[in-house]
């Protein structure tokens, strides 16, 4: 480590090519170093392209083990749910833990857990090996078999990842709830997996104090117990914070106790490909979430091929670190799946990045070495807010490739980023997926692309993507259009829980025989895609369509603006008019004046652009509304601008947000 160090820079990275003049559509090219020693090579495009069944099938083979292997590879008849080496046999967990120690490498550290309060715990393979067949035995003594759903509502700790494997050592889909969820977005999750067994803890901390959860759990289950749909069974509770909790006897389980009386020896339940692993509710950024179910084996190959290819893993020497929660869809490919398939070392925190400083983040990277990090615009830019002199506090010369995922990042936080946090050296792979898709599917490979900021590039090899007009035909370069993955992917939902129809209707109505992402997207000169925000959040003033991630890019890309975020909103002349919501940077948000932030951003805007971009009106806030992954919920602020009562907000992480935006707008901004 670093991997990329040319022998003629001794004691750091390589810059590389210097393509990063001013001009706008520079490039970022790896260093010639990084190129040299990358998992994935330029050839894999062509493998994959040659023939893309069999490279799936090859990729299968490579990164997964197989109890029985499969002879089948794809099996598209039952469109639009495919089944994926659909004979073969296998055990996730066993995959994610088992195999690792079967290679000798039980004493490889698995994860360095820290705590919000600063605790810590290393768990090796072995040791998880150990956890995980203890906590599988317990499912199993609770009654839980193969099929059965398990809720998990935890902070994020080492219990966490154990009581997912657990659930997938026995065949049991779980569905993680994010631990900031209310009772009522739990109760209804609960409800409509039919969860038999719930895990949750006492508590875990944030922000600096220890955070209750029981009581939300309790609170859902109260509703449901007892009723003749009452589904669950055991509560096992993790004690995590020590604080006093409620207990219904009979029902009611202390993990611990359970835990260590349970025997350490386990046989995984072999299960077919198809067998259900996960169910998982979508953020709720356009509507009410869904829940959206993935299977083994497919599931299981793409989030290794994609994590070895995409982040460049070195097993023996990275440590790797993805911010994301286990309750989102990262967390779950990228914290417990991928990496750990993929025989990782890596870092899980459970706190906030501020907590007890707005360095905490950094102060990892600089302990644990990290040398892999995966993290949110939204966070980016929350640290661009906070200042460049906290992360320069730090050494982070141990980080040698940067990710982004959630959201497209703007071009000035992917230049801040690569600069600031990445010694202006690591590449950045900006990564395209979605809940429904499981794992990657856009982005470019660290040691092949060169990387333009702000694009998430490519289809990966083996994925097969494009744009496309009203009609479903391919746009050419330079045009924008919609979202659609035209071939089916391994890692691909395979329906959402209990809704086939709902499934089809929303993916699969738009377009003839292709998956429909809701996003709409561009293709530059080169035939790069560039992201362009909710095809629902898409503007059409006068006319012309303008995409909110182009006027948001453009808003904070002036050194007044924090973050920004932008809605159409009815307008009598212009059908639609551009609003846009904006934060301050700290330093000018003291003395700024509505009025003139507002000529000064509309004339950026229409420099950047376009006259026809520039927002109508633009309000000053305090915060944006976001969900609790820490998207920006549009939808919401649509409401604002229209004047409408605001519509479902359960996901929102702050729900005073809200408020507090309505309460900054009672002076309507001038227009
Ligand atoms: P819901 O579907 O319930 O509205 P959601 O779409 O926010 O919620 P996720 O599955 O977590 O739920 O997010 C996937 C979406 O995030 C993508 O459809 C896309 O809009 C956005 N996204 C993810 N990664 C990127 C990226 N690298 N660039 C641009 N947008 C991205
Ligand atoms: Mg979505």
């Amino acid at each position: 480590m670093p991997q990329d160090t040319p022998s003629t820079a001794p004691e750091g990275r390589e810059a590389p090519e210097a393509h990063e003049a001013a001009d706008e559509n520079a490039t970022f090219p790896p260093s010639a170093a990084f190129a040299a020693q990358a998992n994935a090579q330029a050839d894999l495009y062509d493998q994959a392209a040659a023939d893309p069944t069999a490279f799936w099938a090859e990729q299968a083979r490579k990164h997964v083990t197989w109890k029985t292997p499969f002879t089948e590879t794809l099996d598209w008849s039952g469109a639009p749910v495919a089944r994926w080496f659909a004979d073969g046999t296998l055990n996730a967990a066993y995959n994610a833990v088992d195999r690792h120690v079967v290679a000798g490498n039980g004493d490889r550290v698995a994860l360095h857990f820290e705590g919000e309060p600063g605790d810590t715990r290393t768990v090796t393979y072995a040791e998880l090996q150990r956890e995980v067949s203890r906590a599988a035995n317990v499912l199993s003594s609770l009654g839980v078999e193969a099929g059965d759903r398990v809720v998990i509502y935890l902070p994020m700790i080492v219990e966490a990842v154990v009581a997912m494997l657990a659930c997938a050592r026995v065949g049991a889909p779980h569905s993680v709830v994010f631990g900031g969820f209310s009772a009522d977005a739990l109760r209804s999750r609960i409800a409509d997996a039919e969860a038999k067994v719930v895990i949750t803890a006492d508590g875990g901390y944030r922000r600096g104090s220890a955070a209750a959860l029981k009581p939300a759990v309790d609170a859902a289950l109260e509703t449901l117990d007892g009723g003749p749909e009452s589904p669950v069974q055991h509560v096992l509770v993790v004690r995590r914070t020590g604080q006093d909790v409620a207990w219904t006897p009979g029902r009611d389980v202390w993990w611990h106790e359970a835990v260590e009386a349970a025997d350490v020896q386990h046989e995984p339940v072999w299960v077919e490909a198809e067998h259900p692993l996960f169910i998982l509710y979508t953020s709720g950024t356009t509507g009410k979430p869904k829940g959206i179910l993935h299977t083994t084996g497919g599931y299981l190959t793409q989030a290794a091929y994609t994590h070895h290819n995409v982040f460049d893993l070195k097993p023996e020497t990275d440590v790797y670190w993805c911010t994301a929660d286990v309750g989102w869809v990262t967390g779950h490919t990228y914290v417990v799946y991928g990496p750990l398939l993929n025989g990782a070392t890596q870092v899980i925190y459970e706190g906030t990045p501020d907590t007890p400083h707005q360095g905490r983040w950094w102060e990892l990277v600089e302990k644990y070495k990290v040398s892999i990090l995966y993290t949110a615009p939204t966070a980016i830019r929350t640290c661009m807010k906070w200042g460049e002199e906290i992360p320069g506090r730090f050494d982070l010369s141990s980080l040698r490739l940067l990710g982004s995922v959630g959201e497209s990042i703007n071009p000035e936080a992917w230049k801040w980023y690569r600069r600031v946090i990445g010694s202006g050296v690591t590449p950045i792979v900006d990564t395209w997926w979605q809940t429904e898709t499981g794992a990657i599917m856009i982005s470019p490979l660290p040691g092949v692309t060169d990387a333009k900021p702000g694009s998430a590039q490519r289809p990966l090899p083996g994925i097969a993507a494009d744009v496309v007009d009203d009609a479903g035909q391919p746009v050419g370069h330079g045009e924008g259009g919609y979202l659609v993955v035209t071939e089916p992917w391994p890692a691909m939902l395979r329906g959402i829980w209990g809704d086939l129809e709902r499934f089809k209707d929303t993916y699969w109505s738009r377009f003839k025989n292709v998956y429909f992402a809701g996003d709409g997207a561009k293709k530059d000169d080169d035939g790069d895609i560039w992201l362009l925000g909710r095809v629902d959040d898409v503007m059409n003033v006068s006319g012309h369509r303008l995409s909110t991630t182009e006027i948001e890019s453009s808003l904070v890309a002036h050194e007044i603006v924090a973050e920004a975020a932008v809605v159409g909103a009815s307008d009598e002349t212009t059908g639609q008019a551009v609003v846009a919501f904006v934060i301050l940077r700290s330093e000018f948000a003291a003395d700024a004046v509505q009025a003139d932030v507002q000529e000064l951003l509309r004339a950026h805007v229409a420099k950047q652009i376009g006259p026809i971009a520039k927002p109508r009106t633009i309000l000053v806030v305090p915060e944006l509304p976001k969900t609790r992954s820490g998207k920006i919920m549009r939808r919401l602020l649509r409401d604002v601008a229209e004047h409408r009562t605001v519509g479902d907000a359960t996901t929102l992480a702050d729900s005073s947000v809200m408020d507090l935006i309505a309460s900054g707008l009672a002076t309507p901004a001038p227009k």
